[in-house]
């Protein structure tokens, strides 16, 4: 990670970059459009099956949301929907060093969600017999316990549910890596080649049209993002879709007893691999106004009234530029993909200073602590909170793979799995039966059960 001294935000790079190779492959089995921990991951385990794959991405891998998010991997406080495919992916995260050959930082230091009042720590109780119901290890932790985790700071809170098989990785180690392990087992990655649309034949998908010509193939998986709805609107999909800013910031190395994760409604903080802390408010978040707000809002009431206190609306210039951005165009000329080539939002300077008085009033141990970095991503979500992963049925061949609404790190190699089974007809053990983008347009309710 390095330093993007005019704007002061994260700025990926790979230890070890892949170049892109200067021809595209004529064809592929399967073409997945995305260089994100989804697309990655998938691409990872289809290409270990000897399959030919081939993944798109408009900028380089890792540099959106897979890149810039906390790092937590966390199966506490899931939906039910996603927690099999959630704990699925800590087997995979668990043997994923020794089957790549390459460090990602995954450690298992414990995840709590800490209460202030008793009140907060009672509401924990639902969790705790889904906790019960999937084997988990999930337990309420109080006094001398919690203390031996968070060390002083611990008086502030009644308790915290805490689940000490959970834990974290470090997202700009992560996901380039495994595209590396992708493209060892065969896989093409493809950087700075956005895909600016399918084509079809019978019906069926027989191409994606890329900024550097076709790539004949018969399945397309979208794992686009903050993208996703765009790339399916002139295909006539409607994915809903909106998106949060997040802002966070990472300190030097420090002393502190904190090891693990800790969330609670002023700070969200990890400790990292470099042995500093990754840290984020715990309750605020930035909605960016767009158009889509209007087009989506009827879906998206539950988990807005769900949010009402931690989130705040802004109208600036990403309603101009979504207002801007055509909804359809000719797949020959440069298409939206191209131009923004990486969604790089800048960090709000009244956000980041709220984090950094939050943690020293959490964290006094922390206060004064140098800040090394900050930076901003866009979170993009569905309305139930929920990814959607399912195949598109008016258009055979075409698949979609996205939503993963702020949590889509942990669960992304778990999804990986579950998705190239989807895309090959192999039972991967994993429902995504309730994953369908149909459940936000047949009338069933549209019920959140966990937060952004
Ligand atoms: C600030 C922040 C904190 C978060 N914290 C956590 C956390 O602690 N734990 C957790 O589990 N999750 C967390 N998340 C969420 C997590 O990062 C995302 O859910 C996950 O990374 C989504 O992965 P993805 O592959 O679906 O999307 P992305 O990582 O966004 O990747 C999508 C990629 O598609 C590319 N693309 C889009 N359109 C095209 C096109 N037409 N052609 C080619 N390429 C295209 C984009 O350039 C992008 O690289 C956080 C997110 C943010 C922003």
């Amino acid at each position: 990670m390095t330093r993007d001294a005019a704007n002061n935000t994260v700025s990926q790079t790979w230890d070890r970059p892949l170049a892109s190779p200067g021809k595209i492959p004529d064809s592929a089995d399967i073409v997945i459009i995305g260089g994100g921990i989804v697309g990655v991951s998938t691409a990872w385990f289809l290409a270990r099956q000897g399959i030919r794959v081939a993944l798109c991405e408009k900028g380089h891998i890792a540099g959106e949301q897979s890149g810039r998010n906390w790092g937590w991997v966390r199966q506490q406080g899931r939906d039910v929907r996603e927690l099999p495919m959630m704990i699925e992916s800590m087997n995979v995260w668990r043997g994923l060093e020794s089957e790549i050959g390459e460090d990602v930082g995954f450690i298992q230091g414990g995840c709590l969600f800490a209460a202030r009042r008793q009140k907060e720590l009672d509401g924990f109780a639902d969790w705790l017999e889904i906790a019960r119901e999937h084997g988990l290890d999930t337990r309420i932790i109080t006094g001398k316990e919690l203390e031996r985790q968070v060390g002083p700071a611990a008086s502030q809170w009644a308790g915290a549910m805490f689940t000490a098989s959970d834990g974290r990785a470090e997202p700009h180690k992560a996901t380039p890596a495994l595209a590396r392990a992708a493209a060892s087992k065969g896989a093409s990655i493809l950087t700075a080649c956005a895909a600016r649309g399918l084509e079809t034949e019978g019906g069926r998908v027989s191409a994606v049209v890329t900024e550097r010509g076709a790539i004949r193939t018969s399945v397309v998986l979208c794992a686009a993002g903050a993208w996703s709805s765009l790339f399916c609107r002139p295909l006539g999909i409607a994915v809903p879709q909106l998106k949060v800013h997040g802002n966070v910031l990472r300190t030097a190395p420090a002393r502190a007893t904190l090891n693990g994760n800790l969330f609670d409604s002023k700070v969200g903080i990890r400790r990292r691999q470099d042995g500093g802390f990754t840290v984020a408010h715990g309750s605020l978040l930035l909605h960016p106004v767009t158009p889509s707000t209007f087009r989506y809002a009827f879906k998206f009431l539950p988990a807005l009234r769900q949010e009402f206190k931690t989130l705040r609306l802004s109208i600036g210039k990403e309603f101009l530029e979504e207002f801007c951005t055509p909804s359809r165009w000719a797949l020959d000329a440069v298409s939206p993909f191209e131009k923004n080539r990486v969604l790089n939002p800048r960090p709000a300077p009244s956000v980041i200073a709220k984090i950094k008085a939050n943690l020293a009033v959490t964290f006094p141990e922390l206060a004064g602590v140098e800040i090394a970095e900050t930076w901003a991503g866009m979170v993009e979500t569905s309305p139930d909170v929920v990814p959607v992963i399912c195949p598109i049925d008016r258009i055979p061949g075409f698949y979609l793979a996205t939503g993963f609404s702020g949590h889509g790190f942990g669960i992304g190699p778990g999804a990986g799995k579950a998705i190239a089974g989807m895309l090959t007809g192999a039972d991967s053990g994993i429902d995504l039966s309730q994953l369908r983008l149909e459940r936000f347009f047949d009338g069933s309710p549209i019920r959140p059960q966990s937060s952004i």
